[in-house]
């Protein structure tokens, strides 16, 4: 089958032909409908050798969906044909936060060697792919995997994010997204969705502020500077009650720390790897910083209700295999707008 695959260290994606894999006991075979890139293939493929942790050759693709093509020993519950989302987390299912379904935060995970599908483990961007249990598939139902895959990380992450600060979510409060690229699109959604606050969207590209403001975002800006005092007047001076950064550098979290008001939120999900100094003296008055992972398997059935009800929509834009190395090319310059999505 071809493989989308990482093979060595500074040389970027290359399509290759390997074995079809047979699923193990309790394992369930897929045959990929879509597979999403994300900004952190490039943050993995990115790392020099002595930082690099995900096993080589890597099978690319943690955003996966498919149909269950083959059924290892023992698996019971899971529809052959049947269309599922790939969960992408995987957790020991045992530990306390894998029993609430948070397996995003298992505390076994690195000591099992249990990794995620294409952070690790074989991933999506292939023609079969392998998932370890039944209960990280969620079924798909009438909804398009193509236009739905990228819900699995792209949706799911914003949607974590957004929940833990749904408190500061009131009607008349601010929310800043920052990076309105494949999270952000989805999140300034979600916001809409599940909240009745103003939405404020902030990116270095004209092309993604207009996506941003066709997707729902109230206000646009570029990113400068000046960005905190521009969220500042448009806030009457307060600062925005929540602000996500899906970027992550310094001058985003120095943008981020600028623009908080009192009492606000502040989440990290850009692994640009900034540092936000926070303390008595450096954040506003009880402001609150959460650097959060992914999201929870409760969650990802939400955010595919929400694609369900309608309120949410990934702009994708779609590749064959062959041409999954210009997609990440693509990616990479920052020219993809919305999210691009692999049909093998
Ligand atoms: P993307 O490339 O699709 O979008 C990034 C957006 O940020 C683009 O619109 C880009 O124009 C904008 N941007 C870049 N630098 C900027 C700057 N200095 N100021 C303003 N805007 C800027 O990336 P993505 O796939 O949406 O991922 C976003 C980030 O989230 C990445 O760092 C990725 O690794 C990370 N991520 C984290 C988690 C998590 O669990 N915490 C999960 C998935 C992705
Ligand atoms: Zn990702
Ligand atoms: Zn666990």
């Amino acid at each position: 089958m071809k493989a989308v695959q990482y093979r060595e260290i500074g040389r970027g994606p290359e399509v290759v032909e390997i074995d079809v894999p047979e699923p193990g006991p309790g394992q369930i075979r897929l045959k990929v409908t879509a597979a999403g890139l994300c900004h952190s293939d490039w943050f993995v493929m990115d790392l020099p050798a002595e930082q690099y942790s995900y096993g080589l050759p890597l099978t690319l693709g943690h955003e996966g969906a498919g149909v269950v093509d083959k059924l290892g020993d023992g698996v019971t519950g899971i529809e052959m044909g049947g269309a599922y989302a790939v969960y992408g987390p995987w957790g020991c299912g045992q530990c306390r936060a894998c029993s609430e379904g948070r397996e995003n935060y298992c505390t076994r995970a690195a000591e099992l060697g249990i990794a995620p599908p294409g952070l690790g483990a074989p991933g999506a961007m292939a023609e079969y792919v392998i998932i370890d249990d039944a209960r990280h598939l969620v079924p798909l139902g009438e909804l398009d995997p193509v236009q739905t895959v990228s819900l699995t990380d792209a949706g799911l992450t914003p949607y974590h994010a957004i929940r833990a600060a749904q408190p500061k979510l009131f009607p008349g409060a601010t929310a800043v997204v920052i990076g309105a690229g494949g999270l952000g699109h989805v999140g300034i959604q979600i916001l809409r969705a599940i909240s009745a606050v103003t939405v404020i969207a902030v990116d270095q590209s004209e092309e993604k502020l207009a996506l941003a403001e066709e997707v729902g975002a109230h206000h646009a800006l570029l990113s400068g500077p000046e960005t905190a005092d521009r969220i500042r007047e448009l806030t009457g001076g307060l600062g925005a009650e929540a602000v996500f950064d899906f970027v992550g550098v310094q001058p985003t979290l120095d943008t981020a720390r600028a623009a908080v008001a009192v009492d606000g939120f502040i989440s990290i999900v850009g692994i640009g790897g900034g540092l936000l100094p926070t303390g008595f003296f450096s954040t506003p008055f009880g402001v609150s910083v959460r650097a959060p992972y992914w999201g929870s398997r409760s969650e990802l059935r939400e955010v595919l209700d929400l694609a369900r009800a309608g309120a949410i929509t990934v702009h994708t834009e779609v590749y064959g295999i062959d041409d999954a190395a210009t997609a990440y090319e693509k990616l990479h310059s920052g020219t993809v707008r919305g999210r691009a999505v692999i049909v093998p």
